[in-house]
């Protein structure tokens, strides 16, 4: 079956819808996409992009999935959408075993919301009312790292990077939150307890009000595409039980098998209080995300006076949404996607590797199925994109980082298109700016 060609008003897109993070005066052009499938964006004008951002991290096995489409189709026959209050389903219900059973042990409360940055709304609320249960009124900041990126909600931006994030625009409005020095130790650097000196003596100093400390664990995404030692996350437990501070770990970015384990706290085998997941939590099909406690916190905020968790987003575990989320966990457990992730990591490992002694290049780094060139000096996107698209491409770098982080389902053939495009371009980038 073909279906017709949408039309695309391109000149009103232009004046009246905003895109991320965009201005609506001048803005970047925007390519037209009439339709995805497996690995390949196709754009309007025919041409097909094998895509390298999985959607943001999110479709993990590509685009136009039979087994996703027919989880999908399946539920919309049943329903769409019911409100979850006084209300349950068997989608909800599902998707929450899994959860609760792929998860550490200790994580078996789901709180579903309807994208990431509530999620982190959902999990600070948690810590925050946990303390208030016990009496402990004063604890309610945040303490975290440098360089991170927890969404674009008020709470989420407050606890975002203070300089790459919206600090300075929304300052004075924005909750002050306590931030110390990113972690210094890269993935593979022996440990070395200096690495989180810093974030000791924060919570050392200020304890008393901290609710809790929020980290993406591992890997650092929007905030700088960092990839820090394991170790870190296991002393950063220890500190927090000792110095009495909740931990919520945001695997919004890393969750389901993007850093090489299915959560990237599996890499130092660490349990949060709080963990976040979302972005490929249903395969990029639609938006959905859950913040998971353990019994501890739930019932103790479940013991307190109103003894209510006070949240409820109308979309609350939407049953196409779960329907899509549980097909796609069950479908990435099905094959061995950790053969496959450590193959895209060897790939990306060799084919950027030329990028290490180009002039302007600060430093290539893989993780998994995430490819990094850091640059010197930013680049201009409107620029860079288009010789991607030229290419075959679908890249899109901010800032100093050019980056790859492609559906799993990629092909050698495929993969290496991908990163020699961006060999070359970031050469050629870098050739025209001297
Ligand atoms: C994308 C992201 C978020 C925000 O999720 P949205 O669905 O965009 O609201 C939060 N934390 C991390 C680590 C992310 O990568």
């Amino acid at each position: 079956m073909t279906l017709p060609l949408p039309v695309i008003d391109l000149a009103f897109d232009r004046s009246h819808i905003w895109h991320p993070y965009t201005s609506l005066a001048d803005p970047l052009p925007v390519y037209p996409v009439t339709g995805a499938r497996g690995v390949y964006l196709e754009l309007a004008d025919g041409r097909r992009l094998v895509d390298g951002m999985s959607s943001w991290w999110a479709a993990i096995h590509g685009y136009n999935h039979p087994v996703l489409n027919q989880a999908v189709t399946t539920q919309l026959e049943r329903m769409s959408h019911v409100m979850f209050g006084g209300l349950t389903h068997e989608p909800a219900i599902t998707l929450a075993e899994q959860l609760a059973e792929l998860t550490p042990e200790p994580l078996q409360k789901v709180f579903f919301s309807d994208s990431g940055s509530v999620s982190v709304e959902v999990a600070i609320k948690m810590a925050i009312q946990y303390w208030a249960t016990l009496g402990e009124t004063r604890k309610t900041r945040l303490l975290t790292v440098r360089s991170g990126y927890h969404g674009d909600t008020f709470a989420a931006m407050s606890v975002s990077d203070p300089v790459t994030g919206m600090h300075r625009l929304f300052s004075g409005v924005l909750q002050r939150q306590i931030f110390a020095e990113s972690p210094s130790c890269a993935f593979h650097d022996p440990w070395n307890e200096e690495c989180i000196g810093d974030l000791r003596r924060k919570l050392e100093r200020h304890a008393d009000e901290i609710a809790a400390v929020i980290i993406e664990p591992v890997v650092q995404g929007a905030g700088g595409m960092r990839f820090y030692a394991p170790r870190y996350l296991g002393r950063l437990r220890e500190l927090c039980d000792e110095f009495g501070v909740l931990l919520i770990f945001d695997e919004i970015a890393t969750g389901f098998g993007r850093s090489g384990k299915l959560f990237a706290l599996e890499h130092a085998e660490v349990s949060p209080d709080i963990l976040c997941v979302g972005k490929a939590l249903t395969g990029g099909y639609m938006t959905l995300a859950a913040t998971l406690t353990t019994g501890v916190v739930a019932e103790t905020i479940s013991s307190g006076n109103p003894g209510l968790f006070m949240h409820g987003p109308t979309f609350m575990a939407n049953p196409l949404a779960c329907a899509v989320a549980a097909a796609n966990i069950r479908l990435l457990l099905s094959y061995d996607w950790k053969s496959k992730v450590a193959g895209i990591e060897r790939g990306l490992e060799s084919a950027l590797s030329p990028c290490r002694t180009m002039e302007g290049v600060v430093d290539v780094r893989v993780l998994g199925a995430i490819g990094v060139v850091e640059l010197e000096n930013p680049v201009e996107m409107g620029l860079i994109q288009k010789k991607f698209v030229d290419r075959g491409v679908w890249v899109r770098p901010f800032g100093r980082l050019v980056y790859l982080m492609p559906p799993y389902i990629i092909t050698d053939e495929e993969l290496g298109l991908l990163a020699d495009a961006v060999t070359e371009v970031v050469y050629e980038t870098l050739a025209e700016s001297r």
